[in-house]
């Protein structure tokens, strides 16, 4: 059980972690080493203080730097779900499970819109999270809705398992071949069925399948952690960053406009500051 899980791996994430370690807590971060996409794709980064026209790839550098002097260990893992147990926070993240008592989620804007039926089947045929789930589709159709090519190497895990999967992706370059996959470019417009994943809709044609694999970077919260207060897709926080659920606490991109990594790394600290007052008004630590 940790004090303090944080969800995302961008500016407010690394903010919220830098801080988390500065105050001695007990946390766990979840994300990758690339950090964000939105630092590493960046040309020229103008409006953050200290690092005048620094490019995005030379901020990504420095982060890591940082991060890795200060010795915060990132476990490299996707969070595919969260649950709320009223004293504590239980994530799903391939095939484990991890405990906190409060929850930082900075977890950006996702680029790839929800589609209709994604929320509503989720568990019932709709999954994140291939290594999880893979395995209940032997010899079955699947879909695959996929953002990124560095998400292939699951596409490829799960066309071993899977008789066929008709293949949806937002990019063009796919590198993936195999004669049990069909490709399509785009995303199909509707996952249908009434208890469980029957079919996709994709340019007015009905696809049956068995279940439907989303790989993407970020999951809308809402879906993440049911009884999140959203609006317009954004986590609605108050000032200290609290969320519509206590002991979770929202920072950055995913928190609403502007999209800027000052307002990220800003929020990222403000969430840890209420995290450890939270954290002392329920006598857990003394921090
Ligand atoms: C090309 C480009 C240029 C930009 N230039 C500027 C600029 O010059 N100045 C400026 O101020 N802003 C700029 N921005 C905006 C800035 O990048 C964003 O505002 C900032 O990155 C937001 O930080 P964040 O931490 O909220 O989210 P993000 O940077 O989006 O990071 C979120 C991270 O969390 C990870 N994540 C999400 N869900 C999960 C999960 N379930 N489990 C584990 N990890 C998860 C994601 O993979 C991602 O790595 C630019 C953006 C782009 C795209």
């Amino acid at each position: 059980m940790h004090d303090l899980m944080i969800v995302g791996s961008g500016p407010a994430g690394i903010s919220a972690a830098l801080t988390a370690k500065a105050r001695n807590m007990d946390f766990i971060w979840f994300g990758s080493r690339s950090l964000s996409n939105k630092i590493e794709k960046a040309e020229k980064i103008m409006n953050y203080p200290g690092l005048p026209g620094v490019t995005g790839k030379q901020m990504q550098d420095i982060f890591l730097q940082q991060i890795d002097d200060s010795g915060i260990t990132i476990t490299q893992s996707q969070v595919n779900s969260i649950y709320d147990f009223g004293e504590y926070f239980a994530a799903g993240a391939e095939n484990e499970i991890y405990e906190a008592r409060t929850v930082i989620l900075t977890v950006g804007m996702a680029t790839t819109r929800e589609i209709e039926g994604e929320a509503r089947l989720l568990g019932s045929g709709v999954s994140y999270c291939a290594t999880c789930d893979g395995a209940l589709y032997k010899n079955k159709e699947i879909a695959v809705v996929c953002s990124s090519p560095k998400y292939e190497q699951e596409i490829s895990f799960l066309s071993d398992i899977a008789s066929h999967i008709y293949l949806f992706t937002t990019y063009k370059n796919v590198n993936i071949h195999k004669d049990n996959i069909t490709w399509y470019l785009g995303l199909p417009s509707c996952i249908n069925g009434d208890a469980r994943v029957s079919s996709v809709t994709f340019k007015g044609n009905e696809i049956p399948v068995s279940g439907v694999f989303f790989l993407k970077d970020s999951i809308n919260p809402g879906v993440l952690l049911s009884g999140l207060d959203m609006a317009d897709g954004h986590i609605i926080v108050n000032r200290a960053q609290e969320t519509s659920i206590k002991g979770v606490f929202a920072a950055g991109d995913c928190t609403g406009r502007p999209y800027q990594y000052t307002k990220a790394t800003g929020e990222g600290n403000v969430a840890v500051h209420s995290a450890l007052e939270y954290l002392k008004q329920h006598k857990y630590n003394n921090k």
